[in-house]
This record gives structure tokens, C-alpha cells and sequence, in this order.
């Protein structure tokens, strides 16, 4: 562990997952109890003052490992030398707002962030997309990037890795850190595919667990996929803390070798895939990070026809969400 601050960057920094993301990676939950840290934050110029707040509430809680806090709207300022950027912000989609619209606008944004982060942060940096549509969003940041290596852009799937084995868990009656692997395929959207076919529990299939089929095809991956609007619904908010948790659980599992016999689900860059996936999309795998602390996906996962179409369907999604995106 080094003892200067090691620069993370937030973005969204004023909005609800941030506020529960940025007081986590003061406590040290990210990069452990004795590495010190510093925050870079960004937001809209709109936010800033309210961002200000969150910067106050820091302050208050005397954290021992922060030992300083960037704010602001630029981000050739704010992502100066960072090592790590969990890109939160993002435009939600408006009302008459069609899917090509938002694209473009969440375009804008990861187009300037990506420049941003080419020129000014660390050469090594890991960059995690939270900001919808993260994967695409990622593509974009990814390809306006050209100093930074295309194997450190990520986006988002690990809550809907962790969605799942809740899921699953509940069903079974077994406690959650029993499900094991649970991988997500695809988009961070409504196309995913939660693979209970390769999914564990307590180190056996989960079909010779749950005897019941037409639950697992269909109520169990619709739940995964419709959770967020469950909460919604349940909560009158979007889900914010499982959010921040799944980032920092994402960050860790990038950063620090993955146990024997482990691996976690992130979307990454599709170049070179072994499953036959296009190239040139941010596409969650099965991944593990090796000695080095190199993400890497993992090979050899079997897939039959209903895993296969499924994530063909997901990819036709996420090239269609290419084409809007980069579309002049
Ligand atoms: P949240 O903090 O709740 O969400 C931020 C983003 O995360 C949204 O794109 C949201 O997608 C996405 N997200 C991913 N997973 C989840 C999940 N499980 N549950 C909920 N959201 C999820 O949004 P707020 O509106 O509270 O805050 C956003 C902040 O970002 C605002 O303060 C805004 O000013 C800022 N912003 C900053 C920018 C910048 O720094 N340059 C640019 C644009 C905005 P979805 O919309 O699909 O829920």
C-alpha cells in the first residue's frame, strides 16, 4: 500500500447513488483500511452547490484515510492523475425522450469524458460505467480514449450479478455467498441473461437444487430483470445503496486477484472474446483478474441454444445501441 492518497474520481457526485458510493470509498471499503485516499468529484455546473453539501457531510465525518476532496465541473481538472473513475453520472432519459435521443445525449457527455481521461488520469486507470446505458456509455468513453488502453473500460453488471443470487438464494433457502459462480451475459438492460445454467449453489448445479424449471426460465430471470422497477415501485426511488455496493464490489474484484475456482460477472471490452460475440462492444462476461491485476474472461463456459440465442439477442441490442450512438 502506498502512503500518498491514491486519486479515485466520481462523477454524479450530488445524485443518490453517489451518496451512498462516495462515503463507502472514504471508509476505505474499496482500497482497504490502511490506504489513504483522495475524491475527485464532478458534476453538472447546476449541482455544484448541492454537491458542495455532500462535501461538507464528508468533512464531517472525519474519515482518517481522506485526505482530500476535489470538486468541480470540469473534468480535465477533476480527473487529473486519477487511478480510478466510477462514472455515475448520466442523463436520465427525459419524458418524450426516444432511446436514440438519449444515446446522443449521454454521448455528449462520455465523449468529453473519455477525451478527458485520455489526456489527464493516470495511465493505468480503471474506468467503471454506472451511468445508464453503461455499456454503451463505456463504448463511447472507450473510444474516445486513445492513450489509455481499451482493456480498462468497464460497465456495470455485478448488481444484476447479485440481484440474481439473491434470487436464488431466497428460493433455495441457502444463504447468498453459497451461490456461486452466477455469471450475467450481455447488456445491463432488459436483454441480460442471468445463467442459472452454469450457476452453483454450494457447489452444485442449481438445477439439481431447484427442481423446478419453468420457475428458473422464466420467473427467475424476469425478477433479475425487472428488480430495479420493483424497488421503484416498493421504494417511490430508484435502488441507490445495491447500486454503490455492486460498484464497489465491481472495483474490487478489478483490482484484486480473483480467488481460486472464482469469477464475477462485469461488461468489458469484447475484442478477442472467445464465445463469438462481436467485437467493439462493452459486453458482460465471466471475468477474473489475475496475479498482475489484469481483468481477463474466462473460457470454456458451456453454453447451450437457450443460453446462446439469449445472448445473441442481447448483442444484436447492444450493436443496434452502437449504431444510434455513434450515428452523426
Ligand atoms: P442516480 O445517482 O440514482 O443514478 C445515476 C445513474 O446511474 C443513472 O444513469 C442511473 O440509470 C444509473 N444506474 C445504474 N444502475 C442503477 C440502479 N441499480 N439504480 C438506479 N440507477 C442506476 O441518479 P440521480 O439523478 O440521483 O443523480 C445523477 C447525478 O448525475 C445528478 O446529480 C446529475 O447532476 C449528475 N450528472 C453529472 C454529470 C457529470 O458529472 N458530468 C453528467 C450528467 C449528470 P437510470 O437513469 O437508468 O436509473
Amino acid at each position: 500500500m502506498s502512503e500518498e492518497p491514491i486519486r479515485i474520481a466520481v462523477t454524479g457526485g450530488a445524485g443518490q447513488i453517489a451518496y451512498s458510493l462516495l462515503f463507502r470509498l472514504a471508509s476505505g471499503e474499496m482500497l482497504g483500511p490502511d490506504q489513504p485516499i483522495s475524491l475527485h468529484i464532478l458534476e453538472v455546473p447546476e449541482a455544484l452547490h448541492a454537491l458542495q453539501g455532500v462535501k461538507m457531510e464528508l468533512d464531517d465525518c472525519a474519515f482518517p484515510l481522506l485526505k482530500e476532496i476535489v470538486i468541480g465541473s470540469d473534468p480535465y481538472k477533476i480527473f487529473q492523475g486519477v487511478r480510478y473513475a466510477i462514472l455515475v453520472g448520466a442523463r436520465p432519459r427525459g419524458p418524450g425522450m426516444e432511446r436514440g435521443d438519449l444515446l446522443k445525449e449521454n454521448g455528449k457527455i462520455f465523449i468529453g469524458q473519455g477525451k478527458a481521461l485520455s489526456e489527464v488520469a493516470d495511465r493505468d486507470v480503471k474506468v467503471l460505467v454506472v451511468g445508464n446505458p453503461c455499456n454503451t456509455n463505456a463504448l463511447i468513453a472507450m473510444s474516445n480514449a486513445p492513450h489509455l488502453s481499451r482493456k480498462n473500460f468497464f460497465a456495470m453488471t455485478r448488481l444484476d450479478e447479485n440481484r440474481a443470487k439473491a434470487q436464488l438464494a431466497q428460493k433455495s433457502k441457502f444463504h447468498v455467498s453459497e451461490i456461486r459462480p452466477m455469471i450475467i451475459w450481455g447488456n445491463h438492460s432488459s436483454t441480460q441473461v442471468p445463467d442459472y445454467f452454469n450457476a452453483k449453489i454450494e457447489g452444485n448445479p442449481v438445477t439439481s437444487v431447484i427442481h423446478d424449471e419453468e420457475w428458473l426460465a422464466d420467473t427467475f430471470i424476469t425478477n433479475v430483470q425487472k428488480r430495479g422497477a420493483a424497488i421503484i415501485e416498493a421504494r417511490g426511488k430508484s435502488s441507490a445503496a445495491s447500486a454503490a455496493s455492486a460498484a464497489i464490489d465491481t472495483m474490487k474484484s478489478l483490482i484484486n486477484p480473483t480467488p481460486a475456482g472464482e469469477l464475477y460477472s462485469v461488461a468489458l471490452c469484447s475484442d478477442g472474446n472467445p464465445y463469438d460475440i462481436a467485437e467493439n462492444l462493452i459486453y458482460s462476461f465471466p471475468c477474473r483478474t489475475n496475479e498482475k491485476g489484469v481483468p481477463e474472461i474466462v473460457k470454456g463456459i458451456p453454453l447451450n441454444n437457450f443460453l446462446k440465442e439469449k445472448m445473441k439477442a442481447s448483442e444484436a441490442e447492444l450493436i443496434e445501441e452502437r449504431e444510434l450512438a455513434f450515428k452523426s
